[in-house]
């Protein structure tokens, strides 16, 4: 298959691409390099310099048979002081590439949707059935385009998948020692702080809340592998048919509290680092755990990778890089 994946030159993207290519697809990649980098588009794919509105005149003649969408702004943050950069970004850049894809006649798309669509969970483990409450532009912008999916696919016969990721981590370590990992210029995730922390040998990392309703008082995530979860997106490109358009969690089906993400990186590190609790964090809810029997079903897929194991590539690649 020869597939488009926006975005390639970001953290997931860059994995998707990487394993694409692994297992004898054509992959070309676009991204604006807003946030990603170039030196990130895995040797062998074709790149081009380019935002997801500016694909009209380009796509027809680069013989695409399915798109794997990741370009978008992804801080939960930012999308809540600057609304407008998330729906035009995100939303109008989606609707801009399902034009393109119309008008060039490709009509399979794998989209990369997020947990942060169901918003304060009333229910964990948390099924793709669960009530919709983005508690963020950033999340509402997700739960948008997964309408916008259902809407086009039926009416347009596009063959349509959103994965709604989890807590994504860890990194894709090649044989031919490249990696791929987080490399985000403004880091708000857990693992990577806490590795860059344990980096700088007693490095600082702040705890925001130890008052939640969890057995520690921390709250409670769902991690998944990057490889994991490119293993799911390479599995979604050959299911559903012109017309559908399937909503599957990606997640393991079990949380780890912040400590205990400190404390296994403490022993796959063998490093210290000091933690600092600080009040909670705007947004944040106590626990967020997927219910993954659809992915299970629908793309016989389930987690293979442990939370030590996430853990330990991350570290080689943070340790791998000056
Ligand atoms: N977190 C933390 N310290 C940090 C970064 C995150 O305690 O420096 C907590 C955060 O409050 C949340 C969990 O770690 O409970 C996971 O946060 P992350 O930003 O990695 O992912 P999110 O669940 O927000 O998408």
């Amino acid at each position: 298959m020869r597939v488009l994946v926006t975005g390639g030159a970001g953290y997931i993207g860059s994995v998707v691409s990487a394993e694409l290519l692994a297992t004898g697809h054509e992959v070309v990649v676009v991204d604006d390099l807003s946030t990603g980098h170039a030196d990130a588009v895995p040797p062998g794919a074709e790149f081009h310099q380019l935002g997801i509105t500016d694909l009209g005149g380009v796509l027809g003649g680069w013989g695409i048979d399915a798109v794997v969408h990741f370009a978008a702004k992804s801080l939960v943050g930012e999308s809540v002081a600057d609304p407008a950069k998330y729906w035009h970004g995100n939303v109008g850049g989606t609707l801009a590439l399902l034009d393109a894809m119309r008008s060039s006649g490709v009509f399979r798309i794998v989209f990369s949707s997020s947990a942060a669509t169901y918003g304060d969970a009333t229910e964990n483990p948390i099924p793709e059935t669960a009530p919709t409450r983005p508690t963020s532009s950033y999340g509402a912008t997700k739960l948008a385009i997964d309408h916008v999916l259902s809407n086009y696919a039926k009416a347009y016969d596009l063959a349509a998948v959103s994965l709604r990721y989890f807590n994504v981590a860890g990194a894709l370590l090649t044989g031919d020692g490249i990696g791929y990992g987080e490399r985000h210029v403004v880091e708000t995730h857990l693992v990577p702080l806490a590795l860059r922390a344990a980096r700088d040998e007693g490095g600082n990392l702040s705890i925001y809340g130890s008052d939640y309703p969890t057995p520690d008082g921390t709250c409670v995530r769902d991690y998944i592998h990057v490889v994991d979860l490119a293993d799911a997106h390479l599995r979604a490109l050959s299911v559903g048919a012109p017309g559908d358009h399937q909503i599957v969690n990606l997640g393991s089906g079990s949380g780890n509290s912040v400590l205990e993400v400190i404390e296994t990186v403490r022993q796959v590190t063998g490093r210290d680092l000091s933690v600092r609790e600080q009040p909670r964090r705007t947004g944040d809810p106590a626990t967020l755990v997927a219910a993954n029997d659809l992915a299970a079903t629908v793309l016989g897929w389930r987690p293979k990778r442990t939370l030590a194991h996430m853990i330990s590539d991350a570290w080689m690649l943070e340790k791998s890089v000056p």
